[in-house]
Order: C-alpha cells, then sequence, then structure tokens
C-alpha cells in the first residue's frame, strides 16, 4: 500500500473541538491499513483543475482492520480545509502513505520522553498510547511528559484520553498549556502558556531525555533552539512540522 496511490471511504466526520473534525476513513475492500504510530497519510485532492496535496497525522491506534482516522484542524482560507470540514460519509478520498519517521523507537535507550504538540499536532501521540504503555512498563525508572499547546481549554483536542490514561500511570504525566485562558479554577494539569515555556520549565535533561515536537512549525523552530541551547544534540530532538506542500 504504500507505493502508490488507493482510495479512502469516509465513514464519518465527527467535530472534536470548534476548530477541529475528526474524519473515519476506510479502504473500501476492508483490506488491514498498516501503518506505525506516528506515520501520516497524503491526501490527493481535485481543487478545480489542481490537485492539492496535503499530509495528515493518522490519529489513532492500529485496529487492526481497515479503518482509520485523522484530526482536521481548520486553517482560515485553507484550500484542503474547505474539502475536508465537508465531506460526508460515502465520500471518498485519493490517498498516498503512510509515510513518516515521526516514530517512537521500540530500542529508545532514553528513560524520558517528552512530548510535545499543538493542536492537531498532538493526534500522532494520540496513536502512540499503546506503545507509551510497553515503553513506561518495560523500566520502573522511565516518565513520559506529554504537552499540548492549545489557546483555550475548548480546544483541548483528546485532553480526556490523555487525561484517563496519565490518571492511571503515575509515570505519564499530561500537561495542557493554554496560551490564552485556562479555567475557571484552573484544573491541576492546565498551565497558562506557551508550550515551548512550559518545557523549559521542566528543564529536560539532555543526559537521559529525547523530546518530540509536532505540530506548528514556529514552535518547533523555538523549542529546538531552546533544547539546543540546553545542549540536545538535533538527533534527540525529533520532529515533523505541519506545512503545506503546494
Ligand atoms: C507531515 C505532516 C502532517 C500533518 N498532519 C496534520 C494533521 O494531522 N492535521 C492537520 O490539521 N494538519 C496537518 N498537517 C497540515 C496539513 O497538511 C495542511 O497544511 C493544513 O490542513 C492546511 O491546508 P489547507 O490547504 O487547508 O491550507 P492552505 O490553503 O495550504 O493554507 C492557507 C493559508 O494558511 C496558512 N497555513 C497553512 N497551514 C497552516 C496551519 N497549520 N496553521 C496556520 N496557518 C496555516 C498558509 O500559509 C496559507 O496562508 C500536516 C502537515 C504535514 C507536512
Amino acid at each position: 500500500m504504500s507505493g502508490g496511490q488507493f482510495d479512502l471511504e469516509v465513514v464519518g466526520s465527527t467535530r472534536r473541538t470548534p476548530r477541529v473534525v475528526e474524519i473515519g476513513l476506510r479502504l473500501p475492500d476492508d483490506r488491514p491499513f498498516t501503518y506505525v504510530p506516528g506515520q501520516f497519510i497524503t491526501l490527493h485532492l481535485p481543487d478545480g483543475a489542481e490537485e492539492l496535496r496535503r499530509s495528515y497525522s493518522i490519529a489513532v491506534a492500529p485496529r487492526g482492520d481497515g479503518t482509520i482516522a485523522l484530526a482536521v484542524g481548520e486553517v482560515p482560507e485553507g484550500r484542503a480545509t474547505r474539502i475536508l470540514f465537508g465531506v460526508r460519509p460515502g465520500d471518498r478520498l485519493r490517498a498516498s502513505g503512510p509515510f513518516g519517521r515521526f516514530v517512537l523507537r521500540d530500542d529508545e535507550p532514553a528513560p524520558r520522553l517528552y512530548l510535545v504538540g499543538t493542536g492537531t499536532g498532538i493526534a500522532p501521540y494520540r496513536t502512540m498510547l499503546p506503545q507509551i504503555d510497553r515503553f513506561l512498563a518495560r523500566d520502573a525508572a522511565r516518565r513520559v511528559t506529554l504537552l499540548l499547546g492549545v489557546r483555550t481549554p475548548e480546544e483541548r483536542l483528546y485532553g480526556d484520553e490523555f487525561r484517563a490514561f496519565a490518571a492511571a500511570r503515575p509515570a505519564f504525566v499530561f500537561l495542557s498549556c493554554q496560551s490564552r485562558a485556562v479555567s475557571e479554577p484552573p484544573e491541576p494539569d492546565e498551565r497558562r502558556g506557551y508550550v515551548q515555556h512550559v518545557l523549559a520549565d521542566l528543564a529536560p535533561d539532555p543526559a537521559d531525555a529525547v523530546v518530540y515536537l509536532c505540530g506548528n512549525p514556529a514552535m518547533i523552530d523555538e523549542t529546538t533552539a531552546l533544547l539546543k541551547a540546553r545542549g540536545f544534540p538535533l538527533v534527540n530532538i525529533r520532529r515533523e512540522k505541519y506545512v503545506s506542500s503546494n
């Protein structure tokens, strides 16, 4: 499947936050869809005489069947946004993939992971949750901290799932970093401010940590600069920038 293009059928579209829809998709002939958590697919969307190519991270852990889901954020005036916010069950979307190396290594030697995502850039980490569970179970000294960056509490994509995962695992910490507003009164896992500043306050140590960054390119550049200044080698900063390809 990873070579050529194929069709995916829309099975549903659910609004997850005021600015994000989750689109459920399946291979029409029910073949299993094989991917590694953290990978993305590229949609080939006809737009007039043009074909737009837009990539989206797979937002659900592998289910062993032909179904996947994508979390699509609303970009004002966005061309793919307009198409994808209007899809209906039964529509078909041309796709290629899965692609990408933004994945957890099963042999990851670092005991400490920081997973940072802004907006829909949190989707790959949702897909990785079963793998994170196994990572933590292998050694009691391991820790994973997940930082979600959004503007307001309403925009906390998959926040309830990360909270529930954290509540059951003391070695997993979830922090929702909100740049414009926090709940009143603030909830224990909420932080006011940008995700990169909350990460800097946590003082990740290059001696034992690997940092994953996904989403807004400006956040990724700023966080990379902060981490390099703390002594992180680039190889321990894994990045996926959400930028349009044409
Ligand atoms: C590997 C990869 C994975 C991705 N995964 C996801 C995903 O899981 N979910 C998701 O929603 N998007 C994801 N993206 C981004 C996605 O591919 C599109 O870029 C995005 O949906 C905007 O496309 P558009 O055609 O609607 O906007 P465009 O028509 O391309 O852009 C319209 C305007 O908005 C600006 N713009 C473009 N993207 C953004 C943005 N993200 N935020 C603010 N302004 C923007 C552009 O510069 C332009 O001025 C991913 C990108 C990559 C490269």
